[in-house]
Formats: C-alpha cells, sequence, structure tokens
C-alpha cells in the first residue's frame, strides 16, 4: 500500500470526484482537489486542500506542481453532457482534450508518471454486443465520447514510451450517494434518470419522461447498468494503488454486470419512495444505445475489484437520502 502518496485531484469537487477524494482521503492520501467549480461545488471538498482553478490555465498548473511533488494525477475534470456536447463540440474538445494535455505537459515536466483517467461506456457507441468487453471496438456516437476516446488514445502512446502509467476507467451508470449524506448528486442542468425521477417524487417536477418504449428490450426501455458511485471511488483508489506498486497502463470497464431497464428503475423508485411518479412516454432521445451493460471481469481480476452495493434499491435509497436533505 502506499498510504501518504500524494495526490492531485482534478475535477475532485463534482459528483464522482467527490466521493473519490472523500475514499482516498479515509484511505490515508495527501489530496489536492482542483476544481473550476463551474460544474463542481466546493462544499463537495469535505477535508482536503482545495485549489480554484481551470485546466486550460497552464500557468497557475505550473504553479501547483512546482509547489506540490505529487506522486499521481486522477483527472476526473471534464464537460460531461451529452447533449451539450453535439451543440458544442469546440467546447468539448478544447476543455477535454486541451485540458487533458496541458494537464499532461505538467506531468511531463515535473515528473509525474502515474495517472488515472476517467473515461465512459460512451467510448463504445452502440454496441454490437453485450456485456460489453474492453476489446470491444471503440466508436463514440458523440463528441463527448470523443473527446474522452481521444484522450484514451494520447495515453496510450504516451505509456508505449514509458512517459506515463495510465489507467482509464470506463464508466458505465454512477448513481446513488455517500451515506454520510454531506455529498451527492448536484448538476444544473440535472439530465439523469435516477435524480429526475427523484425530483418528480419529490414534486419539484411534473413527471418524469421515458425516452422511448419500443426499444428492443424486455419492457421496451433503455436497459442501463447502474453503478454505485462508492463502489466507482473504490475502482480509482484500486488503480492508483495499483499503478503506485508499479502496475502498468490499462483500461477497465466499471460496472455490475447487470441491467435495469427505465421502467424498472422507475418501479424502485416508487418502493423506495412511496411517493406517487408520473411517468410520460416520450419520443426516444438521440444517441441512446438500447442496451449497455460491462463485462467486468477484467477490473475484478487485475484490480481485484469486489463490489459492495451492486443493489438498486440500495442505489436509490442512498439517492433518495440525498435528495431529500441536498447541502448544495
Ligand atoms: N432517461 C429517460 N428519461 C430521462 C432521463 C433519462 O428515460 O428523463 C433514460 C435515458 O434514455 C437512458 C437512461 O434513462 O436510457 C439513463 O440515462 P442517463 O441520462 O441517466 O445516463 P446515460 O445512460 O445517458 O449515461
Amino acid at each position: 500500500m502506499n498510504k501518504k502518496a500524494r495526490v492531485l485531484v482534478t475535477g475532485g469537487a463534482g459528483y464522482i470526484g467527490s466521493h473519490t477524494v472523500k475514499l482516498l482521503e479515509e484511505s490515508g492520501f495527501e489530496v489536492t482537489v482542483f476544481d473550476n467549480l463551474i460544474n463542481g461545488h466546493r462544499e463537495a471538498v469535505l477535508n482536503s486542500k482545495f485549489v480554484k482553478g481551470d485546466i486550460l490555465d497552464i500557468e497557475i498548473l505550473d504553479r501547483l506542481f512546482s509547489e506540490v511533488q505529487f506522486d499521481a494525477v486522477i483527472h476526473f475534470a471534464a464537460f460531461i453532457e451529452v447533449a451539450e456536447s453535439v451543440r458544442h463540440p469546440l467546447k468539448f474538445f478544447k476543455n477535454n482534450v486541451s485540458g487533458t494535455l496541458n494537464l499532461l505537459s505538467q506531468c511531463l515536466k515535473h515528473r509525474v508518471k502515474r495517472f488515472v483517467f476517467s473515461s465512459t461506456a460512451a467510448v463504445y457507441g452502440v454496441p454490437e454486443s453485450v456485456p460489453i468487453v474492453e476489446e470491444h471496438t471503440l466508436c463514440p456516437i458523440n463528441p463527448y465520447g470523443k473527446t474522452k476516446l481521444t484522450v484514451e488514445r494520447v495515453l496510450e502512446d504516451m505509456s508505449n514510451t514509458g512517459e506515463i502509467f495510465c489507467i482509464a476507467l470506463r464508466y458505465f451508470n454512477a448513481a446513488g450517494a455517500n451515506p454520510c449524506g454531506e455529498i451527492g448528486e448536484s448538476h444544473n442542468p440535472e439530465t439523469h434518470l435516477i435524480p429526475l425521477i427523484l425530483k418528480t417524487a419529490k414534486g419539484e417536477r411534473e413527471n418524469i419522461k421515458i425516452f422511448g418504449s419500443d426499444y428492443p428490450t424486455p419492457d421496451g426501455t433503455c436497459v442501463r447498468d447502474y453503478i454505485h458511485v462508492d463502489d466507482l471511488a473504490k475502482a480509482h483508489v484500486l488503480a492508483l494503488d495499483y499503478l503506485l506498486d508499479g502496475g502498468k497502463s490499462d483500461v477497465f470497464n466499471c460496472g455490475y454486470g447487470a441491467g435495469y431497464s427505465v421502467k424498472q428503475v422507475i418501479e424502485m423508485a416508487k418502493r423506495v419512495t412511496k411517493r406517487f411518479i408520473p411517468v410520460e412516454i416520450s419520443d426516444r432521445r438521440e444517441g441512446d444505445p438500447p442496451v449497455l451493460i460491462a463485462d467486468n471481469r477484467k477490473i475484478r481480476s487485475v484490480l481485484n475489484w469486489q463490489p459492495e452495493y451492486n443493489d438498486l434499491e440500495y442505489i436509490i435509497k442512498t439517492a433518495w437520502n440525498w435528495e431529500l436533505n441536498r447541502k448544495f
């Protein structure tokens, strides 16, 4: 174990970032969070050192890397909203690609060789077969997925030269919240299924729209692999430990290997909240594959990742607890 290693976490004030930062602190790492707070929340950083800044700002990055000799970087900072990426591709490529190149330049300059990268199942596009293995064809169908794949390719080439050792984690659908009640999901605008269902249960929204009920799935609605955010956070800590122990560059899917349809998620939310949740069937959302389920055998065997919260009811309970008592 490499406790006390110094880790820079970009985007550590965001949803997955803040959960990972909490777990890193609990595991004994010395964490510095770097976030521009465009989408992140200062309150989500509970105990770590915090630096406000943007990955497009080379000078502030250079100062930060000069001040602290980091052992590793975990890089979450990115724009993530798919529909926005279709409308504003350049904005996404600038931030997600150019910003990451800035960060990598600083890693080279300051000899920081370990890098954990937030990637996404969106790199696969519409899957040809599920569960999806890491070797599946990479064919993203939106600019967001393309920015993530571009960075994966840069990291692969840099890994080949030995300049850097990198783990890319391809997330499926992160959901839920840490049971402490201090952090949780908070996007503006919110576009994700579970928080939108829960806002409807709370009465903040009129109804939840099901985007398409004529998909080739058992109940006609899309199927996704929802992974509790604390299990996802654990995957980052294991990836970091692996790299610090001399592990080589690799790519891993992060999901449970099981899927739930939109209708099943709504039914579970009704059970958990015991509230009335009005539903409206609406048109398909562009770019939604019918089924996305991870094959997670690789991360289980190589990183010894053992999920603890593979339970949709627990995921929705923790998300509901957050929604009722949110701090930001
Ligand atoms: N979805 C939906 N209504 C909504 C939001 C999402 O039916 O208001 C569906 C969406 O089409 C997808 C699933 O819920 O099949 C999960 O969507 P989300 O945006 O949460 O995550 P994604 O799978 O796009 O990463």
